[in-house]
């Protein structure tokens, strides 16, 4: 008996010859083809792969007899003689994706559907640039994974999202963990014992945005993110732009202010440096340090950390300091986002990112000097909307993201 696991990666490096290797390469054909398709009737399976009736009758009891495929029954819609239909079973095969914050670490498994089985979020973890933290990571991805219910054989892979510069397809991070000699993706299967894919936060959350049909029949859209971070993904014509080396859209570190405040990059005055999640943080802790009040006063007299997140839930609770920075946050990001319409003329700018619970504190101001600082002919083109998928996105989409490399769809 064949697991999944044996017929989507291991197949190719069998020494099988001949018509048993043949045979092989054939039932992971039949399978891709249900990733991809769903149920089938078998000779719909025999005209689309080109493999003769017997033949796909003979390989897909195989597959049922492996547990891999199973009998879904008639097919309802079809008159005249019904054929049986045939998909893959459930629960045969997982994904983990695990999303690194700044200040958090949220897992999440899911199926062969994209389905999302299990969550974890919100753990509280601090992100350096050290050896120490990414033992800490490897630690905390094989504690979640040795505490999930079900057969490790079944875990395909595991797709992180980190924020700074990474190449996907080479697995190299250039800012966080550069340091391993290997592509850190690699560093990291070997570390925890499956496949890894890494993703950059924007575009793993950009992708699930993309995937969930909050896009669905546009073409042109602009993807606004901001965490901790801020960045873009951009759809062009349909397709998501990754440019060459996959570095689009870092809109954060567009030189924009003559502050003189370094920006995690390196460099002085970019715009993430008044537009994100840290700025937010540390023009709070301006803010109470010059002895402005707010429900975040006694933490920061406690000298505790205030964090993104507290700002927002202060918020929530009509927290005023807090609310006049999200919103002076808003007005600098409606300024950007106008340079990108005027750019772009996307016809939908979606908000996203941890920012998109500050709802219309944010979006608001963000929306009139949109209004104030963009051509007009061109901003009447674009819708604006909020994520559905809130902060969750950077999770679902780099488990997306990981199933789609290991099924090459
Ligand atoms: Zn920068």
């Amino acid at each position: 008996m064949n697991s999944m696991k044996y017929y989507l990666t291991e197949v190719e490096k069998s020494t099988f010859k001949g018509v048993v290797q043949k045979n092989l390469q054939a039932k992971r054909d039949i399978i891709k083809f249900m990733v991809v398709n769903g149920s089938c009737t078998l000779s719909h399976l025999s005209d689309q792969l080109n493999m003769s009736i017997p033949t796909v009758t003979k390989l897909v009891a195989q597959l049922q007899a492996d547990g891999i495929v199973v009998d879904n029954g008639k097919n309802e819609t079809s008159g005249g003689r019904r054929p049986n239909l045939y998909g893959l079973a459930e629960s045969t095969i997982y994904f983990v994706g695990v999303d690194v914050k700044h200040r958090s670490i949220n897992f999440a498994l899911t199926d062969l559907n994209n389905k999302v089985i299990d969550m974890k979020r919100e753990k509280r973890f601090e992100l350096v640039n050290t050896p120490e933290c990414l033992e800490e990571i490897i630690g905390l991805i094989n504690e979640y994974v040795e505490n999930l219910p079900l057969d490790k054989e079944k875990i395909m892979g595991v797709g992180i999202s980190l924020p700074g510069r990474i190449n996907s397809a080479s697995g190299y991070s250039y800012y966080y963990f550069n340091w391993t000699r290997k592509p850190l993706s690699e560093f990291l299967g070997e570390q925890i014992g499956f496949q890894v894919l890494i993703e950059n936060e924007t575009r793993a959350s950009c992708y699930a945005e993309y995937q969930s049909g909050n896009w669905e029949g546009v073409k042109n859209a602009i993807y606004f993110y901001l965490s901790y971070g801020l960045a873009v993904g951009i759809s062009i014509d349909g397709k998501l732009y990754y440019g060459k080396s996959g570095f689009a859209g870092e809109l954060g570190h567009t030189p924009m202010y003559d502050n003189e405040i370094l920006c995690q990059c390196g460099k002085k005055g970019c715009l993430e440096t008044e537009v994100s999640g840290l700025a937010l943080e540390r023009q709070m802790r301006e803010r109470l340090k010059e002895g402005h009040s707010s429900l975040l006063s006694e933490q920061y007299n406690q000298g505790e950390q205030i964090t993104m997140k507290d700002i927002l839930n202060a918020a929530a609770q009509d927290d005023v300091l807090s609310i006049e920075l999200i919103e002076q946050m808003g007005e600098k990001a409606g300024r950007a986002i106008a340079t990108l319409i005027n750019i772009f003329n996307p016809e939908l700018l979606i908000i996203g990112g941890r920012i998109s619970k500050a709802g219309d504190y944010f979006l608001l101001p963000a929306k009139s000097a949109v209004n104030k600082h963009s051509l007009s002919l061109v901003n009447k083109d674009s819708e604006f909307v909020v994520s559905r998928l809130g902060d969750e996105a950077e999770l679902i989409g780099v488990a997306m993201l990981i199933r789609k490399r290991i099924l090459e769809i």
